[in-house]
């Protein structure tokens, strides 16, 4: 198994900013949909931010990359999955504290907190075709299986297949009401690229 190292954590969130970069006109368009076509561009800007954050400060621990990305996505994107993202990461950075290197159980179980707090931030359960549609799966994937990203992945991106017949009950799209059932939620479809790079970064 791979070394969960400082140098896992940055490849991951570069395989995050390649993968936003790559799907960014699919999530715009989903975006269009049920909402105001702007995830990709947000996420775009956010991680953009990141890569030039990570690069400038040279963070030393897998808790200090993920925080410092998670507050550059606070500061950079305005919408609401800005904040959510930000939240997840540096929640989960929070919680694996100094360490130099960490264990898939400990990573589990920091993903698991960082979900935690999107889930208080934004009042959201799953079924309310959000981001948690995606995330829960995969943290409890992870919580079985710690260490198995791709099992996480695949969790997390039939989640996000998941949220296509779902009625929005948070954010945007709940404005659409009945009309927001029929289309794929844009974060859970982001929040499953972000995973399906955790197993990329592990492979
Ligand atoms: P905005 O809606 O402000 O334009 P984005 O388009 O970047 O922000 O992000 C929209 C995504 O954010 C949605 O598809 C949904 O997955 C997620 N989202 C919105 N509100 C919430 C919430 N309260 N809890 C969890 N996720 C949310
Ligand atoms: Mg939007
Ligand atoms: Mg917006």
């Amino acid at each position: 198994a791979v070394d969960l190292d400082t140098d896992f954590f940055r490849r991951w969130l570069a395989l995050c900013a390649a993968s936003v970069e790559r799907e960014s006109a699919r999530l715009t368009e989903l975006d269009s949909a049920i909402g105001d076509a702007d995830h990709g561009s947000n996420l775009r800007r956010g991680f953009t931010a990141v890569t030039e954050a990570l690069a400038r400060d040279d963070p030393a621990t897998p808790g200090a990359v993920l925080t410092l990305a998670g507050r550059r996505l606070i500061s950079t994107v305005g919408g609401a999955s800005g904040p959510l993202y930000g939240t997840l990461l540096r929640g989960a950075g929070k919680a694996l504290g100094d360490a130099p290197e960490v264990t898939p159980e400990e990573l589990a179980l920091a993903l698991r907190e960082g979900v935690t707090a999107v889930a208080r931030l934004g009042g959201a359960r799953p079924g309310d075709k959000t981001m948690l549609d995606a995330l829960e799966p995969a943290v409890t994937a992870l919580g079985e299986a710690p260490g198995d990203f791709a099992a996480a992945a695949a969790a997390a991106g039939l989640g996000a297949l998941a949220t296509v017949p779902m009625r929005a009950r948070k954010g945007r799209a709940s404005y659409l009401g009945e009309r927001s059932m029929g289309h794929q939620d844009p974060g859970a479809t982001s929040s499953a690229l972000l995973v399906a790079a955790l197993a990329e970064a592990g492979g």
